[in-house]
């Protein structure tokens, strides 16, 4: 694959309009089709069982598509990194968008990515592992 080719597909599968899986067209459809109870819409791959909601009120997808085994560990690399900069807005009693914005640059460093590649809605299952093992380390450390 060339590498036109290759950014082309990266970027269709950040936006959610590529498959991370198949490669093929994703689907924009109302999320109530996987839930039963429509959340607003999602991009889906039906083959895949892989899908992703979108910001409210556009049609900007909120990461990469997430299968079954995805979603487990984005929920994991959640729960293991979120903590640390809730555990920093009662700390130092800055607004969330700052302590967030702090913790993400810090992951970022720390997974040798640049900012805007470094969000949990971005990766995949090996970067969620990272994640969590990262943030295990510190959770330790600091004796959370
Ligand atoms: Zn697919």
């Amino acid at each position: 694959m060339n590498r036109q080719l290759q950014g082309n597909l990266l970027d269709g599968i950040k936006s959610g309009k590529v498959c991370p899986y198949c490669h093929m067209s994703t689907e924009l459809v109302d999320s109530s089709l996987i839930y039963g109870t429509s959340y607003g819409m999602i991009y889906l791959c039906a083959k895949c069982r892989a899908w992703v909601g979108v910001h409210k009120g556009t049609d900007v997808a909120l990461g990469r598509l997430a299968n079954d085994e995805l979603r487990e560990w984005k929920k994991l690399a959640h729960g293991y990194f979120d903590p640390l900069w809730k555990r920093k807005i009662e700390k130092e009693n800055c607004s969330k968008k700052e302590a967030r914005g702090a913790a993400y640059k810090w992951l970022s460093s720390k997974m040798s990515l640049s900012p805007e590649d470094t969000h949990i809605g971005l990766f995949d299952v090996d970067q969620c592992k990272k994640v969590v093992e990262i943030c295990r380390e510190y959770h330790k450390r600091k004796h959370y």
